[in-house]
């Protein structure tokens, strides 16, 4: 009881409200921080220059989606907001790169923090910053945008930046959630004391830094849009004049874009002491198929035969991965699964032809459909892209030389007698019965005619060899068709 009291308490975390602004609980300040050191540290890293060569700082962007696209986080605005937030990290001394291309992640997208724990426990890539983006975070205390961990807290592959896409601003809130990564507390920040006014604590109150103005903070109100217009005083009564535009402020995100040069100190002294950890070179495997057929065209009960080419390139340390085939008449979406497929690889492959037969499914009319093929849908080999994945083929469906009603093939040598019918009639019941010559019933398969073409394939493997009469049935109609065929097998 009293190590989960004392856990909870060193616990940091950083959130951020999507309602109000910023709503960041801290309760931690770093057990190790020296003065002297970082005064040095200060003082060193001022008298260098801008420009200087940056230490790059791999991270990897995962977007949890239930709809894909529905966060408008496409990888072009994912490198946009990461170079917004380099902008912002100008004079830190290091700049941020995307670790391969950006992670995607379906099914729960409420996270609060123990689901988020579950959630990086699952996903997380060793060796670099991780970043989710999910739909929605929840709080006990409130509507909340986003959190992070301040860098004496937890180990490094349990420390990671969590935030809602639906939120304005994302990159000045990324940079504030990454300013808290890195050691930056609140510019409001009273924990330590709270700063005054003159700047005559500034060392030991607030958020430990000089060239921060004090904050009141801005939850309190006083903000003309991204302007300071209020009236508040500080402890002693003397005028605050705070920056809106600090990111690490409780000003409005759309007001945040400036660090100052001790905020960029301060990272860059966490960068050089506690965060060694990423080092990532962003090497991965990687798979890539594609088709040198870009379309198909056949009649509904065929099966597609396609050839695809899968590169592999790195080393997969799986036997085998799995492939899924989609199907969807919206070029937009991925549809439904239609077949799924197991295919292995050999060891030291690069690239595998792989031929599949594709059982399209009977039911769909004559039109264009979309056939997709995906690499390792449940993403179990850790890629540099993912996006590569799949590939699409368009597929026509052509019932055109087919006659109306017909049964075929016949005579019947393979068990499965297939129907065909073509006509207005769109929605009614329909029950086929198979007679044979004494007027016996052998077979009843009960259906509904959806749509003008319709196809029905009917298993006769019980049924003896010999002559036999289908009878269509449509009940609403009070019509009936019949059909002679013989079944005859080897
Ligand atoms: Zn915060």
């Amino acid at each position: 009881m009293q190590k989960s009291l004392l856990f909870t308490v060193l616990y940091s975390i950083c959130f951020i409200s999507s309602s109000f602004g910023q709503a960041c609980l801290e309760v931690s300040e770093d057990p190790n921080f020296d003065q002297e050191e970082f005064d040095g540290f200060l003082t060193s890293f001022a008298n260098k220059k801008k420009g200087n060569i940056k230490d790059q700082i791999p991270i990897t962007v995962h977007v949890a989606e239930s709809v894909q696209g529905a966060s408008g986080l496409s990888n072009e605005v994912i490198k946009t907001t990461i170079n917004r937030v380099n902008g912002y990290f100008n004079d830190a001394g290091i700049e941020f790169i995307l670790c391969g291309a950006p992670r995607l992640i379906f099914g729960e997208q409420t996270y609060f923090r123990e689901n988020a724990d579950i959630l990086n426990g699952q996903n997380y890539v060793t060796e670099t910053l991780n970043i989710y983006f999910v739909e929605g975070i929840t709080d006990p205390n409130s509507g909340v945008g986003g959190f992070s961990f301040f860098p004496w807290t937890r180990t490094p592959e349990t420390r990671y930046v969590i935030m809602s896409w639906n939120f304005p601003n994302v990159a000045g809130v990324l940079a504030h959630e990454i300013g808290h990564y890195y050691g930056l507390y609140h510019t409001h920040a009273s924990f330590l004391g709270v700063e005054l006014a003159d700047g005559s604590n500034c060392r030991n109150a607030g958020d430990q830094l000089c060239d921060t103005p004090a904050d009141y903070n801005f939850l309190a109100g006083g903000l003309d849009r991204c302007k300071y217009v209020g009236t508040f005083k500080d402890p002693v009564g003397n005028d605050y004049n705070p920056n809106p535009k600090n990111i690490m402020s409780y000003a409005p995100s759309n007001c945040m874009s400036e660090l100052t040069l001790e905020q960029s100190a301060r990272i860059n002294f966490y960068h050089t002491t506690d965060i060694t950890y990423l080092t990532s070179e962003c090497s991965f495997p990687d798979f890539l198929i594609s088709s040198s057929e870009p379309s198909k065209s056949i009649r509904a009960d065929e099966d597609i035969n396609v050839t695809y080419d899968l590169d592999i390139d790195g080393d997969i340390k799986l036997n085998e991965i799995e492939v899924y085939f989609w199907l969807s008449d919206d070029q937009t979406e991925l549809g439904t699964i239609i077949q799924k497929e197991t295919i292995t690889l050999p060891p030291g492959s690069t690239t595998l032809d792989l031929d599949f037969s594709i059982d399209f499914p009977i039911n769909r009319s004559t039109n264009t459909y979309y056939l997709t093929a995906q690499v390792d849908p449940e993403f179990r080999v850790l890629e540099q892209e993912e996006g590569n994945n799949l590939h699409t083929i368009t597929v026509t469906v052509d019932n055109s030389a087919l006659e109306d009603q017909v049964v075929f093939a016949n005579p019947v040598s393979n068990n499965i007698l297939k129907i065909f019918l073509r006509d207005n009639s769109t929605k009614t019941e329909l029950n086929f019965y198979i007679w044979d010559h004494l007027g016996r019933l052998h077979k009843t398969v009960n259906a509904f005619k959806n749509r003008d073409e319709y196809f029905e394939e009917i298993d006769i493997s019980s049924l003896a060899n010999g002559l036999y009469i289908l009878e269509a049935n449509f009940p609403d109609k009070g019509r009936s068709q019949s059909f002679n065929f013989y079944k005859q097998s080897f």
